[in-house]
């Protein structure tokens, strides 16, 4: 589908996905910016993310040069560091942040007495924008991380992601319960809606939250089969080089589903299932990511 570019600018585009919706597509290699988005109600406008400081002060004057408003809210979608290291900027304006009540601890400096309001969310709430109905809804255990924050927009039907529904070879599990994680899109899928707004890569489709879905179960099945001839002592004291090792041996062999995960991933392969690899042993050893 063909969506206006409304503003272009410092390697940054603003598309328009829907009169109250718009994708912020950052340049990641150039400039260390994720993609954010922008949420538009009358004269409200609020953004997602503070990918980088720049970006923040970026996005203060886009909010006046291309929606004619000051930046009145902003959400938060997790804490990566290429999702909160510009918040610095936004913490001296007089802004309402949303983030996941998890997220709080993190990015609310101690003692501070500045002019931002934060708010954290649990579960699912439903906010009014003026006059656009947003449900914000935080994960029960974790799924890329456990502080992440899905922005769906109700009428227009899509869903602002961060890092939940990325493309498929920039899936990061440092901090993700993948189990959790590929339920979680499953159950997006199932509730129906029409595009994803994701923190790396382009807007997709609502397809991609079971394309998302089955490929973390493959790297799932993957990384319980490297860990099934390890006892538990051996799987708790894996290290990086480790798992990498084990990683790397399983994408090497025969099997169909480390061919799949080879051509889908590419570069990135043994990274993602070294890191579900961990991420299972997390699980297992109920250890803190
Ligand atoms: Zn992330």
């Amino acid at each position: 589908m063909e969506r206006e570019i409304v503003y272009q600018k410092n390697r940054v585009e603003i598309v328009r996905v829907t009169p109250n919706l718009y994708f912020r597509r950052g340049d990641m290699p150039a400039r260390r910016q994720s993609n954010g988005a922008f949420l538009i109600s009358g004269e409200v406008v609020a953004a997602v993310d503070a990918t980088t400081m720049e970006a923040a002060e970026e996005m203060m004057a886009e909010a006046l040069e291309v929606f004619g408003h000051p930046l009145r809210y902003v959400f938060l979608t997790h804490g990566d560091g290429d999702y909160v290291a510009g918040l610095p900027v936004f913490l001296e304006q007089p802004l309402t942040i949303f983030c996941s009540h998890r997220l709080l601890g993190q990015v609310v400096p101690e003692g501070y007495d500045g002019p931002a309001t934060f708010l954290g969310i649990e579960g699912v709430q439903t906010l009014w924008l003026g006059g656009l109905e947003v449900e914000l809804s935080t994960v029960p255990i974790a799924a890329h991380s456990p502080r992440d924050l899905l922005i769906r927009v109700i009428r227009d039907e899509c869903v602002v992601a961060g890092d939940t529904g990325v493309s498929l070879d920039h899936l990061y599990f440092h901090a993700a319960d993948p189990v959790e994680w590929a339920r979680l899109l499953r159950d997006m899928d199932a509730r129906g809606g029409r595009a994803i707004l994701p923190g790396h890569g382009d807007i997709y489709p609502w397809s991609h939250w079971k394309e998302v879905a089955d490929f973390i179960d493959l790297l799932v099945r993957a990384g319980n089969e490297c860990l099934k001839g390890l006892t538990e002592g051996e799987a708790a004291a894996l290290d990086d080089d480790k798992s990498t090792q084990l990683a790397s041996g399983y994408l090497a062999g025969p099997g169909a589903d480390a061919k799949t995960i080879r051509d889908t991933a590419g570069a990135s392969a043994e990274r993602e299932l070294r890191m579900v690899i961990q991420a299972l042993v997390r699980k297992r050893t109920g250890a803190k990511a």
